[in-house]
């Protein structure tokens, strides 16, 4: 007898590949101007690389330690003491992952046991829901109506029981570029208050905020910050999604459970790049983010408003969304139809809502990231005229 693969009984029976790669995949195969996954095309400050290249050359190439190289969680801890007022211990309570993806499932595996449920808000990101399977657990899913998409508390509420093991928060989030207020967090505090869920903030985005707007973190509210996993990525905030590095912050006694599960699905995290990123933080370029990408933000919304497309505003993150929902030669399409129409007969790629959706809710919306070159979204708004 002869191995069966069809013999594994598959963990993720409804799994494919992410929109995100079909979606690059596609922009590739028809020539398409990509505004599809999230990802800036021009590269990170050259004195980044200058700094990685000086780090491998002086010989930081073997295993760091396990939490991540001191240095590089020291920034961290000023950083967000400086900007959250918030206190983590570097020694104990940062931990340097290899990307965020990787903290998210690492938080997850840490704490979900099979039968547990985890609250995520959709739409949503991609990830949460396979590693709360992954894990045994079951995700429970909570809504951000559209279009506005605000927390409902009331719904919230009613959602948790005594199998709720943590809750999964994205702000500012991917899709909706759009961001919790401070009274939201709080409410979100009380609602957790007298009970015993983990809270998971991906703030992966926490540095693109306009407009005068500050991102409100988990970490700058005590009742909340005691029982969370908070976690954002050095890949989108300095140009280098490819290094798939980022950090998870969380209350030392948290924080152990989170390194039994880091060390044995990781390990360490490539060395060079943390010592790249703990003598770059010191240039403080975050600070300059805000404005970099309200400028490309600005730039392309005044580019694509005369298209016949409906945008919204992006608050946040570097994701515009658009509606087709109003024109008559296009509503017919579901959103994924209408996305695909676009990348072949319009050749732009973008990301249609319904993929952040459990059930596919279908809005007739799509996304476009504009992370781009200019060149690169002047084109792409050439070819959005064209509807
Ligand atoms: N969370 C959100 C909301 C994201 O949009 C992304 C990726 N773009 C990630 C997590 C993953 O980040 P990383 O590339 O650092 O794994
Ligand atoms: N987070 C990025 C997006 O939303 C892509 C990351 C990925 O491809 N997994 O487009």
């Amino acid at each position: 007898m002869s191995f069966s693969p069809a013999s594994i009984k598959s963990k993720l029976p409804r799994v494919g590949t992410t929109i995100f790669t079909t979606m690059s995949t596609l922009a590739q195969e028809v020539g398409a101007v990509n505004l599809g996954q999230g990802f800036p095309d021009f590269d990170c400050d050259p004195r980044l690389l200058d700094m990685l290249n000086a780090a491998a050359r002086a010989g930081h190439n073997q295993y760091p330690p396990m939490a991540g190289v001191l240095a590089l969680r020291q920034a961290v801890a000023d950083k967000v003491n400086e900007l959250y007022d918030a206190s983590y211990d570097p020694v104990n309570e940062i931990t340097i992952t290899a990307g965020a993806t990787q903290a998210i499932q690492t938080a997850l595996t840490a704490i979900v046991h099979p039968g547990d449920e985890v609250i995520i808000f959709e739409p949503v990101y991609d990830s949460y829901d396979p590693v709360i399977r992954m894990n045994g657990g079951t995700p429970i899913y909570a809504r951000l109506p559209f279009p506005d998409f605000r927390p409902d508390f009331a719904a919230l509420r009613a959602l948790i029981t005594p199998k709720t093991r943590a809750i999964i928060i994205n702000t500012p989030h991917n899709p909706t570029a759009t961001l919790w207020s401070r009274d939201e967090l709080n409410q979100l505090a009380l609602i957790l208050r007298d009970t015993n869920i983990v809270l998971i903030s991906d703030e992966v985005y926490e540095h693109m905020v306009f407009d005068g707007v500050r991102h409100q973190s988990v970490t700058s509210i005590p009742d909340l910050a005691e029982r969370a996993f908070v976690i954002s990525s050095f890949g989108k905030t300095y140009h280098v999604t490819g290094w798939k590095i980022a950090y998870c912050l969380a209350a030392r006694e948290l924080m152990v459970e989170f390194r039994k599960a880091h060390q044995f699905i990781v390990f360490t995290v490539h060395t060079p790049s943390q010592h790249a990123l703990a003598n770059y933080m010191a240039l403080r370029t975050h600070e300059t983010l805000p404005e970099f990408y309200q400028a490309k933000r600005d730039y392309f919304l005044a580019q694509v408003a005369p298209t016949k497309l409906a945008w919204s505003r992006a608050p946040a993150t570097y994701f515009a969304l658009a509606s087709y929902a109003h024109l008559d030669a296009y509503n017919q399409l579901s959103d994924v139809e209408f996305a695909l129409k676009l990348a072949r007969e319009n050749g732009v790629v973008c990301i249609p809502l319904s993929a952040f959706y459990s059930n596919g809710e279908d809005n007739r919306v799509v996304r476009f990231c504009f992370a781009k070159k200019e060149q690169t979204l002047a084109l792409a708004v050439d070819r959005l005229k064209t509807l």
